[in-house]
């Protein structure tokens, strides 16, 4: 662990070249710090704006040793890197967040075991292996009922919807027979999610509460401050400063939640990722210090910015076709267009996002 900030000038070292990895680095060089990024894709949308690049396999270890060795400190801009990978990094140089944070966000049984752990409210769950265990499953969480893989699954992926236990075996095969978790559905109001960050030092701050609206499991609309009580509020902070506490988190975390309606609204957690996070993409221009700069901030071990926001907010993500309207957005008032330098618009991939600013409630 660095003993002191990392200096203007030092390199960071973020494993993963996607528009997540391209914000950091566009954060990053703002503070004068330098970026490598690791990817292995050929024409990462993150490398156009870093000082340097690699490409190489997540699984070659000399090459990530090289890498690692040629940085000030390593961190990750999506969660599935493989636990091997950050092994490889992290016997030459500090890695943040650590592995715990992985391993809980990578597996959704371990995650859900961690929130009940914890006290945190999460759908009613049971692990299946086999199509007794999903039988077994479904006789104690009611339908309709979710089958989720354990593992690689994201933007609704890896998910099967059971109605019927007639729909038992078919499911099962239509995730593959992975190791998997079947999930109650949860009748929510609303869903929301907080970006909390926490530094080295277990310094801890988050932005404001944030709605968002999913189109095919993939995030559609981030609304900034949330229709949620004061009372949910402060239930979301408490719940991401447990969670971060727990991990040992360093650098942003989000946490996604159902906001469930009734006399007493309450929440419960969907998932958390170790991470910069698209609901949260709004911070960048609606706030004094952005998402993708605290993480930057708290993983080089600098004191954590202000993450106030000074504007309501909306953004847009631009998928997939989306981004042949750019112009409009272009041409909108009180709008920041983001575009990540994507060549193909393939259909369900995020190309890009807007954000339109509001005076402050
Ligand atoms: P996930 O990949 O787990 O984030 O799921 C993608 C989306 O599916 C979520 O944002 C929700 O809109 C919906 N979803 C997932 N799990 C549940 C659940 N247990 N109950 C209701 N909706 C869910």
């Amino acid at each position: 662990m660095p003993e002191s900030p990392l200096p203007p000038g030092s390199t960071i070292g973020i494993l993963g070249g996607g528009q997540l990895g391209r914000m950091l680095a566009m954060a990053a060089a703002r503070l004068g710090l330098r970026t490598h990024i690791y990817s292995d894709e050929a024409n990462a949308p993150a490398f156009d704006v870093a000082a340097i690049s690699t490409v190489g396999a997540y699984e070659d270890k000399e090459a990530l040793a090289r890498f690692a060795g040629a940085v000030d400190v390593v961190t990750c801009e999506f969660e599935n890197v493989p636990a091997e990978t950050l092994e490889a990094a992290a016997r030459v140089a500090p890695v943040f967040p650590r592995a715990k944070s992985f391993a809980v966000a990578q597996d959704r049984l371990a995650e859900k075991d961690f929130m009940r752990g914890l006290g945190i409210a999460v759908a009613p769950y049971a692990p299946v292996d086999t199509l007794d265990d999903l039988r077994g499953a479904l006789a104690r969480v009611k339908f309709p009922a979710l089958l989720k893989t354990r593992r690689l699954g994201y933007d609704g992926k890896g998910q099967v919807l059971i109605r019927a236990e007639a729909d038992a075996a078919a499911a099962l095969e239509a995730i593959g027979h992975a190791p998997a978790v079947l999930e109650g559905m949860v009748l929510f109001e609303r869903e929301v999610s907080v970006i909390a960050v926490r530094g080295q030092d277990g310094a801890f701050k988050v932005y404001n509460l944030i709605e968002n609206v999913h189109q095919n499991g993939i995030l559609a609309i981030s609304r900034v401050p949330a229709e949620s009580p004061a009372g949910i509020v402060a239930e979301a902070t408490s719940i991401a400063a447990k969670i971060a506490e727990a991990l040992g988190h360093v650098g942003v975390l989000c946490v996604e939640l159902f906001q469930r309606e009734g006399e007493r609204p309450d929440l419960i957690v969907n998932e958390i990722a170790p991470r910069v996070h698209n609901s949260g993409h709004w911070t960048l221009d609606a706030c004094v210090i952005s998402q993708f700069e605290n993480h930057i901030r708290a993983i080089a071990g600098w004191p954590l910015g202000d993450t106030a926001r000074h504007n309501d907010a909306v953004m847009t993500n631009l998928i997939g076709s989306d981004v042949e309207r750019w112009r409009e957005f272009a041409a909108q008032p009180a709008t920041a267009v983001h575009l990540y330098g994507k060549a193909e618009a393939r259909p369900g991939r995020k190309m890009g996002h807007a954000t339109r600013l509001y005076p402050k409630t």
